[in-house]
């Protein structure tokens, strides 16, 4: 491990309260939005790995009805600040008529969901809705249709709550800007 790595270098954005009530709110959202839907079957989240761990499981226990889960790898950053462009996916899922919600950390370009939303709608799922903890819209890229957002934030770096820099700062309880 290589730089400074000290929690003094976090500007602090949304403290743990903030994304606590937060989820809570996208938790009912979501268990009234697809209460009608699941009857038979759960809703079947798949966690974007490795950033959105944290929210993922905060939020699971948030949700009131019946609900499954599956993780997905996906990185682009490796140990930049920048989005490389490409993106590499790995899994193994299976989500034919199933209403499945993906959860991820941030959509920044928006390129990482474009691909992963592609790659699960050529296996036909019942339905398909994206929840993000955090949204840049300042640097889409690649238009995407999130159906529930935690916080909007401007283009800057974010650590904190499971989202890393070179795998630091996931432990930090909130959500804050790494100073460059
Ligand atoms: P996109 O493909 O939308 O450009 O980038 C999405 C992914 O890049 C996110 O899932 C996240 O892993 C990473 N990312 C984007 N912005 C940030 C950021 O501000 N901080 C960190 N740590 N990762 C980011």
């Amino acid at each position: 491990m290589s730089g400074k790595y000290s929690h003094n270098a976090i500007k602090t954005l949304f403290s743990a309260d903030t994304i606590d009530t937060r989820i809570r709110e996208i938790g009912k959202a979501i268990s009234n939005d697809y209460a009608m839907l699941t009857p038979k079957s759960p809703l079947h989240l798949i966690v974007v790995l490795k950033g959105a761990f944290i929210f993922a499981a905060d939020l699971l226990r948030t949700i009131t009805i019946p609900c499954t889960i599956d993780f997905i790898r996906a990185s682009s950053y490796g140990s930049e600040k920048t989005s490389s462009g490409t993106v590499t996916i790995k899994h193994n899922l299976t989500v034919a008529n199933r209403h499945v919600l993906l959860v991820e950390d941030i959509i920044d370009t928006g390129l990482t969901i474009q691909q992963i939303t592609a790659e699960l709608m050529a296996m036909k799922p019942a339905s398909l809705g994206i929840c993000s903890l955090l949204d840049k819209p300042d640097a889409r890229k690649h238009p995407v249709d999130i159906t529930y957002t935690g916080f909007i934030v401007p283009d800057t770096f974010i650590v904190g709550y499971g989202i890393d820099y070179d795998e630091r700062y996931r432990e930090l309880p909130s959500l804050g800007i790494l100073d460059s």
